[in-house]
């Protein structure tokens, strides 16, 4: 990728830099990092992160590291590293020298920790981690020391050392950094810095039975790596006195700043690993990677390109104050891409037989369509007509409503790119279904000719004889509601859409998609945008809708 976002207006951030590069901080360098933890698969949330961070880097000729915050062993995996990696990469960023993990850094963190203890400035706690909670007080109260403050450097030396040689259980006592239990900011309150979990680890192995926390491994890992500008969300804003303290107090190699910014919420979703994992878990979902999540493999797999997704987060901006995206915006940004870039297809969904009485069986006749309507160079397509055709069910009523423009009894329609043809017989099977309508085409009205009569509409149409047989799964939002997590009653289970996934078993496209490769898109004309999912067979085809032609959801919800 190149670095085509320096013309575009730039964000508080980007200012923070310039004045940054103006004063020689920082010696000129710009060096950022996205810092996952691999507890789950990184959603559209994260994306944004990811475009800042690796964005500002390329924008300012830095660097932008990829680490796995990975001081929770027993919720990471291997699995969450190599999906994050593969999503990284995917939306089109690389990562400046090797992938760094925190826990790269443990050695270098524990002799820290030590460093802590002899300046008096952590000490080994006995409390419970139920009596640490105890003493640390509330918003409106001072917390209180604990009766293990006070212990002298070398018994503090010689517990810590007993932690890491595994002579205590779990939450027998913990490392804390000796700060102030009486700071209004609770973060500042003695905060654990390690902890004992008897846990392999998947980077580690087995070498370490003490962890340390986010906030003692976070800054310094920035240290270490000379990142500059450590940015993150909101959140961790009271995050930032204790992060300061820690570089303040340790003879870090660099003074890395940070900076947040408002995370993204994104309406008819949830963006919480937590959350994801359990639609994941309980089997809600098909995978970290259905469609319907808001992880990028799901919407990878569900149809979006890299740019769609690095053009959606540039629209979204990067501020300091929280709002909620409205899914419509990062559907536009889809549809956008696609209505410029995918090329045009015929498929039926709901197969209904449509013979054509005056061609004989076995003639074929094949008509050029563009690929695009508006991209000659996108080319042609061919399709084509013979004499048994599917159109789909719901362009035909027996009884059509006013201002009907699709088939029924007796009228006429075109069919796209094709022929006019009139609806002469409607064959009924002996429950009353349709099964086959019979028709005539009008072999005057070949292609875009110019034609006598103007039939009412246009409809979508494959070949019987000669189309591809495939698997249409139509996914929509996962939630009906725009705050799935807002109601204090229900929560966001109660409220996933039972219509997010419909699926047409029996479909058929026209035949030159038959060997499209996985992952590439169509337009379906007048159904949407698909793509090909890899659950695609040689026998069967499987296309997920991506997105509808038009905001549906725009509509009901009376905008
Ligand atoms: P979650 O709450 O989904 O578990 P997290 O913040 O715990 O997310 P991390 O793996 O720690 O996930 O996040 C890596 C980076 O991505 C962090 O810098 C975090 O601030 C950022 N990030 C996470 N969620 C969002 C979001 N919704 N919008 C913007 N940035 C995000
Ligand atoms: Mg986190």
């Amino acid at each position: 990728m190149t670095n085509n976002e320096s013309s575009k207006p730039t964000n508080f951030i980007h200012q923070i830099i310039e004045e940054d590069l103006d004063k020689g901080t920082h010696g000129g360098q710009v060096v950022t990092r996205f810092p996952p933890e691999p507890n789950g698969y990184l959603h559209i949330g994260h994306a944004k992160s990811i475009c800042l961070n690796f964005g500002t880097a390329l924008k300012y000729g830095g660097a932008c590291h990829l680490r796995f915050d990975d001081t929770n062993p027993e919720k990471e995996s291997q699995e969450y590293i190599d999906s994050i990696i593969s999503d990284v990469r995917w939306l089109g960023f690389e990562w400046a020298g090797d992938i760094r993990y925190s826990s790269d850094y443990f050695d270098q963190l524990y002799q820290w920790a030590l460093h802590l203890i002899r300046e008096g400035k952590a000490y080994v706690d006995s409390l419970s981690p139920h009596e640490i909670r105890e003493y640390r007080g509330t918003l409106t109260e001072p917390g209180r020391n604990s009766p293990y403050r006070e212990r002298s450097v070398e018994e503090n030396l010689e517990l810590f050392e007993k932690m890491r040689q595994g002579d205590f259980d779990e939450g027998e006592c913990a490392l804390r950094a000796k700060i102030d239990m009486a700071a209004p900011n609770m973060n500042l309150r003695d905060p654990v810095i390690y902890r004992i979990r008897k846990a392999h680890h998947h980077q580690s192995g087995d070498k370490w039975c003490i962890y340390p926390s986010y906030d003692f491994t976070h800054g310094q890992s920035d240290a270490i790596e000379g990142v500059t500008h450590s940015i993150c969300t909101l959140e961790f804003e009271d995050h930032r006195p204790l992060y300061e303290w820690f570089i303040e107090n340790l003879p870090v190699p660099a003074q890395p700043r940070q900076y947040e910014f408002a995370r993204l919420n994104l309406n008819y979703t949830v963006t919480s690993k937590r959350k994801l994992k359990l639609l994941v878990d309980e089997a809600k979902v098909d995978g970290w990677n259905d469609p319907r999540m808001p992880t990028i493999s799901g919407l990878r797999r569900r149809g979006y390109t890299p740019a769609s997704i690095r053009h959606f987060c540039d629209m979204i901006g990067v501020t300091r104050s929280n709002g909620i995206v409205d899914m419509g915006m990062l559907e536009a940004a889809i549809r956008e891409d696609l209505d410029a870039n995918a090329p045009r297809a015929m498929c039926v969904l709901q197969p209904l037989k449509l013979t054509i009485t005056n061609l004989p069986d076995g003639e074929q006749e094949w008509f050029e369509l563009p690929a695009h309507p508006k991209d000659e160079s996108m080319g042609l397509r061919k399709v084509p007509f013979t004499r048994n055709l599917l159109i789909d069910r719901e362009d035909f009523a027996e009884v059509p409503p006013r201002k009907w423009k699709r088939l029924s009894p007796g009228e006429a329609v075109r069919l796209r790119g094709a022929y006019v043809i009139r609806c002469d017989e409607v064959i009924k099977d002996a429950s009353g279904e349709v099964v086959e309508i019979k028709a005539s085409y009008d072999p005057d009205t070949k292609g875009a000719n110019p034609i006598d009569y103007k039939p009412k509409g246009v409809i979508h149409w494959v070949s019987a004889d000669n189309s591809q047989p495939c698997e249409v799964r139509v996914y929509d939002r996962l939630f009906t509601e725009p705050n799935p997590d807002g109601d204090k009653e229900r929560d966001f289970h109660d409220f996933i859409n039972p219509e997010s996934l419909v699926v047409y078993p029996d479909a058929r496209a026209e035949i030159g998609l038959k060997n499209a490769s996985i992952e590439s898109r169509y337009q379906f004309e007048r159904q949407g945008y698909f793509c090909v999912d890899p659950d695609t067979t040689e026998a069967r085809m499987v296309f997920n809708r991506t997105v509808g032609l038009r905001d549906s959801w725009a509509k009901i919800k009376g905008q």
